[in-house]
C-alpha cells in the first residue's frame, strides 16, 4: 500500500506541464517565491477590514500591498458572511487583475471552505454535512454533491475547495464530527472519493471542476478530551490503521493540495511533523501538490505550542517539516520571516523551490495561467433546479430511523399533530457550521423560501392540524406546561430536539449528554400518554438515554441541509422509505464510549459494550430478509479473490432501500483483532416482494491490518464473514 507514485489526475502532458513550472522557477527572484508560498485572508485586502459588510469592497492600496509589493501567492476566506456571486467576479477579477501587473503574471489562487456546498456564495445548494451525507452510505449522492459544489464555486470564480475532511469521526465529543464522514475507514474513503472525483472530475482545470483539499492532516479528529485542537496520542500503527488511510485514499483519487492538522499528535504539532508531511505524504506515497498550513497555525508553533523559541524558528520548522503555502493570514510575517531564513542559509533555497514548484504545478493544472478570471456567463446560471433535486435526494436518504415502536410512523395526514422543542422552526439547526458564515447561527440570514421541519410538517398535513409550542430553548424550559397543555388537544407529539449550530473549537462540550431542559420536555410530554416521535437535529450523538424509552420512534436528521425540513417531513409522513444508516456508533451513556470496531476485551470479563443505536442501524417502513449467504470456496489464496454472495429479499410491503453491509472478523491475528470490520457495502433498491442477489469480492488486502512492525500485513488463518445475521467462514493462505 506505500511507495508506489501517484500524480494528480490532469488531462494535459505532465512533461509540457513540469518544463513551465521549470521554466518559471528558474526566473523568479526569492522574494517572489517567498510571496508564492504566502496565503492571507480577504480581510488584509478590504476597506476597512471588511469584517460582516456582507458585500466586500476592495481597498486598492492594500491590494497592491498584497499582491504587488508581497506577491503573495493565494489569498482565502470571506470577511464575516456570504458574498453574492455578483460580488465574487468583482473581487476576483480585482485580484487577477493586480496578479497580471506582477512581473511574471503568476495568478492568484483563491482558496474557500465550500463544505457543504458553495456555502459562501449567497443562494448556493447546501447539501447535508458530511457525517449526514455518510449516512446515506450512498457514493453516489457525495459524487453529484462535488459536482454540484464545484459548478457554483467555480461559477463564482473560485478554483480551489478547502475539502473534504477526511479526518475520521471517531471521536463523539469532537464538535467537528459532523465534518467527517463517520467512524469507518471504508466508508469515509468511499464517500471521500466519490466526492472527490465529482468536484474534480478528470480535468481540474475544466470550468466547472475545483481543486480539492484533503483535510486535517493526520490525526486531527482524535482529540483525547473530545476538545477541538488539544492533543491527540496515536502511536504510529494506530496512525497508519486508523488516520492515514482515508488521506491516501484522496491522494489517490487526485486531490492536489492537503491541509495539516491545527493540533497535535504524541506532543508534535501537526506542522512540524516531517515524518507525516514529508516522509509519509510526499516520500511514501509521491503526493505532487502542495501543503498548506491551517489559519496561523505556523506562527502558533511559536506562540501557543511552544516548539519554537521564535516567530522566526517557527516558519522555518514549519517549511521544513514540509509546509509548501502558509496560511498566515492576517499579516505579511511569513513571507518576511521566510526570507531572512532563506537568506542565512537555515531553510534551503532548494526547499523553497520544491515548495513553489508545487504550488506552480497545482495552478497550471487548474488552468489559472491560461484563465484566471470567472465566466460572466456563469452568474446567471448559477442556479440549476436539478440543483435542488439532487439535494432533496441526498436529505431524503440520510434521514435515519432509529425506533419506531408498534409503527407510529409512517404518520397519516389528518392528525393533530403538536410540533415542539428548539429545532423545530430554525434553518440553522438544520445546517450547522460553514452556511453563510463560519458559525452558520445567523438565521436572519438564511433564505426565506427554504422550510423548517416545522413549516414542512404543516404544509404536510395542513396548517389547521398542527399546533406549536416551543417548549424550551437548547438549554433552557421556555413553556413546557403550555407545550404539555397543547399536547392533550394533539393526536400525536413530535419533538425536535438537538444542538444550535456551531463549528470547530467554539463548538466544544464538556458533556455529551443532550441538554437536561430538552430531556425534560420530552419526558413532561410523554406523561400525557400521546405517542411521541422525535427528530434529533444535531452534529454529533448527544446521549439521549432518557428519552428513548418514552419516545415512540426516533429520527436522526443530523445535518440535513437546507432541505432537510422537507426531507424530515416526507419521511414522517411515508412519502419517502428510510434508508440512512448510523455512520457512528450512538453511545447511551458519555464515559461509555466504543467505536463498533472494539475489541473483545472491551466485552468481556464483566465489561459490556452497550451503545444506544449500532453503527450501520437504521429502520424501514419494510422488511428485509438475508438469506443464502455463499462463499464461492472456503479459501482465499495470496493474490486471490473471494466472491461472497448474499440473496436480500423485501419481504414486507412498501418499496425501500437497503444497505447490504458486509463484515469480516479476523479469528486470530498477532495484534488483537477488532470483532468486525466492515468490508463491503452496497445499496439496493426493492419492491416489494422482490429479492436480489448481491456479490462482494475479498482480496487478500481487505484482510489487512498493520503488524507489530508496523507495515500492512494480511496474516494466514481463518475469518469469519457476516451478512445481517448470517455468517460463513474461510481460510486464507
Ligand atoms: C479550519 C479549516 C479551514 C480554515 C480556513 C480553520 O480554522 O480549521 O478547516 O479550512 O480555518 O477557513
Amino acid at each position: 500500500m506505500l511507495g508506489t507514485r501517484v500524480s494528480a489526475q490532469t488531462k494535459r502532458p505532465a512533461g509540457a506541464l513540469e518544463r513551465k513550472v521549470e521554466a518559471l522557477l528558474k526566473q523568479m527572484t526569492i522574494e517572489e517565491k517567498a510571496g508564492q508560498m504566502t496565503q492571507v485572508a480577504i480581510d488584509v485586502i478590504l476597506k476597512g477590514g471588511g469584517a460582516g459588510a456582507g458585500r466586500a469592497a476592495i481597498d486598492p492600496a492594500k491590494l497592491e500591498t498584497a499582491v504587488l509589493r508581497y506577491q503573495v501567492g493565494s489569498i482565502l476566506n470571506v470577511a464575516g458572511r456570504a458574498y453574492t456571486v455578483e460580488n465574487w467576479h468583482e473581487i476576483i477579477n480585482q485580484i487577477q487583475d493586480a496578479a497580471a501587473k506582477t512581473r511574471l503574471k503568476i495568478p492568484v489562487i483563491y482558496g474557500i471552505d465550500a463544505v457543504h456546498g458553495a456555502n459562501y456564495t449567497l443562494g448556493a445548494t447546501l447539501f447535508p454535512q458530511a457525517f449526514a451525507m455518510a449516512a446515506t452510505w450512498n457514493p453516489e449522492l457525495a459524487r453529484r454533491e462535488g459536482e454540484i459544489t464545484a459548478y457554483q464555486v467555480r461559477a463564482s470564480g473560485i478554483p480551489w475547495n478547502f475539502y473534504p475532511v477526511m479526518d475520521m469521526g471517531r471521536q463523539p465529543l469532537w464538535p467537528r464530527l459532523w465534518e467527517t464522514f463517520g467512524e469507518d475507514v471504508l466508508l469515509a474513503s468511499e464517500m471521500g472519493r466519490a466526492y472527490i472525483q465529482g468536484l474534480q472530475g478528470s480535468d481540474i482545470g475544466a470550468r466547472d471542476k475545483v481543486a480539492a483539499c484533503l483535510k486535517h492532516y493526520a490525526g486531527y479528529g482524535s482529540p483525547l478530551s473530545g476538545k477541538d485542537r488539544t492533543p491527540a496520542w496515536i502511536d504510529t500503527r494506530m496512525m497508519h490503521q486508523y488516520s492515514l488511510p482515508t488521506f491516501e485514499a484522496g491522494v489517490r483519487a487526485g486531490a492536489p493540495t492537503v491541509m495539516v492538522n491545527s493540533g497535535e499528535v504524541n506532543g508534535i504539532p501537526g506542522h512540524a511533523n516531517h515524518y507525516l508531511l514529508t516522509e509519509v505524504l510526499k516520500r511514501q506515497w509521491g503526493f505532487d501538490g502542495f501543503v498548506v498550513s491551517d489559519w496561523e497555525d505556523v506562527k502558533r508553533l511559536h506562540t501557543r505550542d511552544r516548539v519554537a523559541d521564535s516567530p522566526k524558528e517557527a516558519v522555518r520548522l514549519a517549511v521544513m517539516a514540509g509546509v509548501d503555502m502558509s496560511m498566515v493570514p492576517m499579516d505579511f510575517s511569513f513571507c518576511d520571516l521566510l526570507l531572512e531564513c532563506a537568506k542565512d542559509g537555515s531553510v534551503p533555497v532548494a526547499r523553497i523551490d520544491d515548495a513553489v514548484r508545487r504550488i506552480l504545478r497545482v495552478k497550471l493544472r487548474l488552468g489559472l495561467f491560461a484563465n484566471a478570471r470567472p465566466d460572466p456567463a456563469r452568474k446567471a446560471a448559477f442556479h440549476q433546479p436539478e440543483f435542488e433535486t439532487a439535494n432533496l435526494a441526498a436529505a431524503r436518504e440520510a434521514i435515519t430511523l432509529l425506533k419506531n415502536r408498534s409503527g407510529v410512523l409512517p404518520l397519516t395526514r389528518n392528525r393533530k399533530i403538536l410540533v415542539t422543542g428548539p429545532t423545530a422552526n430554525l434553518l440553522s439547526v438544520l445546517n450547522g457550521g460553514w452556511t453563510i458564515t463560519w458559525q452558520g447561527d445567523r438565521e436572519e440570514l438564511y433564505p426565506k423560501d427554504k422550510l423548517t421541519i416545522l413549516r414542512a410538517i404543516e404544509g404536510a398535513a395542513g396548517k389547521e392540524n398542527v399546533a406549536y409550542v416551543s417548549g424550551t430553548t437548547f438549554d433552557k424550559p421556555i413553556d413546557i406546561a403550555a407545550a404539555v397543555a397543547a399536547a392533550a388537544q394533539a393526536e400525536v407529539v413530535i419533538a425536535c430536539l438537538g444542538e444550535k449550530a456551531y463549528c470547530e473549537t467554539p463548538g466544544n462540550i464538556d458533556d455529551l449528554a443532550l441538554d437536561a431542559a430538552q430531556v425534560e420536555l420530552v419526558q413532561a410530554l410523554a406523561r400525557t400518554g400521546k405517542p411521541i416521535v422525535t427528530v434529533l437535529a444535531e452534529g454529533r450523538p448527544r446521549v439521549i438515554r432518557g428519552i428513548v424509552p418514552v419516545s415512540d420512534a426516533i429520527l436522526m436528521a443530523y445535518l440535513p441541509g437546507m432541505e432537510g425540513g422537507r426531507a424530515v417531513a416526507d419521511v414522517l409522513f411515508g412519502e419517502v422509505n428510510p434508508s440512512g444508516k448510523l455512520p457512528f456508533t450512538y453511545p447511551r451513556f458519555p464515559n461509555a464510549l466504543t467505536t463498533y470496531d472494539y475489541k473483545v476485551l472491551e466485552s468481556a470479563g464483566g465489561n459490556r459494550v452497550n451503545p444506544e443505536f449500532e453503527f450501520g442501524h437504521g429502520l424501514s417502513y419494510t422488511t428485509f430478509e438475508y438469506s443464502e449467504l455463499t462463499l464461492a470456496s472456503d479459501m482465499l489464496a495470496a493474490e486471490g479473490e473471494l466472491a461472497v454472495s448474499v440473496v436480500v429479499k423485501n419481504s414486507g410491503a412498501r418499496a425501500g432501500k437497503e444497505v447490504v453491509q458486509l463484515y469480516v472478523s479476523d479469528l486470530y491475528r498477532s495484534i488483537i483483532p477488532p470483532v468486525r470490520e466492515l468490508k463491503g457495502f452496497q445499496k439496493v433498491e426493492l419492491a416489494p416482494g422482490a429479492s436480489r442477489q448481491v456479490t462482494f469480492t475479498l482480496r487478500p488486502k481487505d484482510l489487512a491490518f498493520v503488524g507489530l512492525d508496523n507495515r500492512w500485513v494480511s496474516e494466514p488463518g481463518r475469518f469469519r464473514v457476516a451478512v445481517g445475521k448470517l455468517t460463513r467462514e474461510f481460510t486464507y493462505r
